[in-house]
């Protein structure tokens, strides 16, 4: 099995002046001895375009891959327009600041409609978002769908609905994040989940690996570190090993704990 980049999310590693936060994401690889880093290009829960970056040559020429989360706030498919038409710009406006950083990939959560509204409405905005911007040669970096764990009406929560969302997005080159809490917060076996996910989307792009506080099927979105949380830690390495993609954590603890579980999981994937 070849050797995939492991990596940790960072956040935005900036001031509030757009200044490196402690010498900023490239810093806090170093110390945890990570091969990567998730950062946010802004305010996860705000909607201001993101601003280039004082790192932004570092990060592109370095050695330490960077795939770049989209603000939480975005909802692509939702019916509403309040929320759907700024949706699009943000996500537009970030995949060129996560292409301005080298950002390999730019993870979205897949989004949700309201109760009352047809799923379906929601995957079609899903294929318009695709669809409008490959008329204007597409999205400068990947785009990599991540499951959720919770929420009715959600697009990619549950294997059927991501099989909806894949009919309407996969041919536009969609990539997939298997989010490991979230499967198993919205009840999917870990055995077979890659299995299970590459049946329907053909591809893992990334993996994020994180543990649960909760139960399985909890719908609840509370990481947890690999080792002593509700997923046991051989579940989520095998995870690691059967879909053979780049790992990063969004798990807590602070960077000798993230140095623990990266070096936890190189020796559980190398050979
Ligand atoms: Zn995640």
């Amino acid at each position: 099995m070849a050797a995939h980049p492991i990596g940790v999310h960072v956040g935005p590693g900036l001031t509030e002046d757009n200044e490196l936060l402690d010498g900023g994401p490239l810093v806090r690889a170093a110390e945890m001895d990570a091969d990567g880093v998730q950062v946010f290009l802004g305010d996860p829960q705000g909607w201001k375009a993101p601003k280039p970056r004082p790192d932004a040559d570092a990060l592109r020429a370095g050695d330490v891959t960077v795939v770049v989360h989209a603000p939480y706030v975005l909802n692509v498919a939702t019916t509403n327009n309040r929320i759907r038409i700024p949706s699009r710009k943000l996500l537009g406006q970030h995949a060129q600041a996560a292409a301005a950083v080298g950002a390999v990939g730019l993870v979205v959560h897949g989004g949700h409609v309201l109760a009352a509204d047809d799923p379906a409405a929601g995957v079609d905005n899903w294929r318009k978002t695709f669809a409008r911007q490959a008329e204007a040669g597409g999205f400068p970096v990947p785009l990599l769908v991540e499951n959720t764990a919770g929420g009715g009406n959600a697009m990619a929560r549950d294997l059927d609905a991501l099989a909806r969302l894949w009919e309407a997005v996969g041919e536009f080159g969609a990539g997939f994040v298997l989010d490991t809490c979230h499967a198993w917060a919205a009840g999917w076996d870990l055995a077979t989940a890659v299995d299970d996910v590459r049946a329907i989307t053909g591809r893992i792009d990334l993996v994020h690996l994180n543990n649960s506080r909760d139960p399985a099927g909890s719908s609840r979105d509370r990481h947890a570190p690999l080792v002593g949380g509700e997923i046991p830690t051989e579940l989520l390495l095998d995870v690691a090993r059967a879909a053979d993609a780049p790992i990063v954590l969004e798990t807590p603890g602070d960077a000798a704990a993230h140095a623990q579980e990266i070096a936890l999981l190189r020796s559980a994937t190398s050979g």
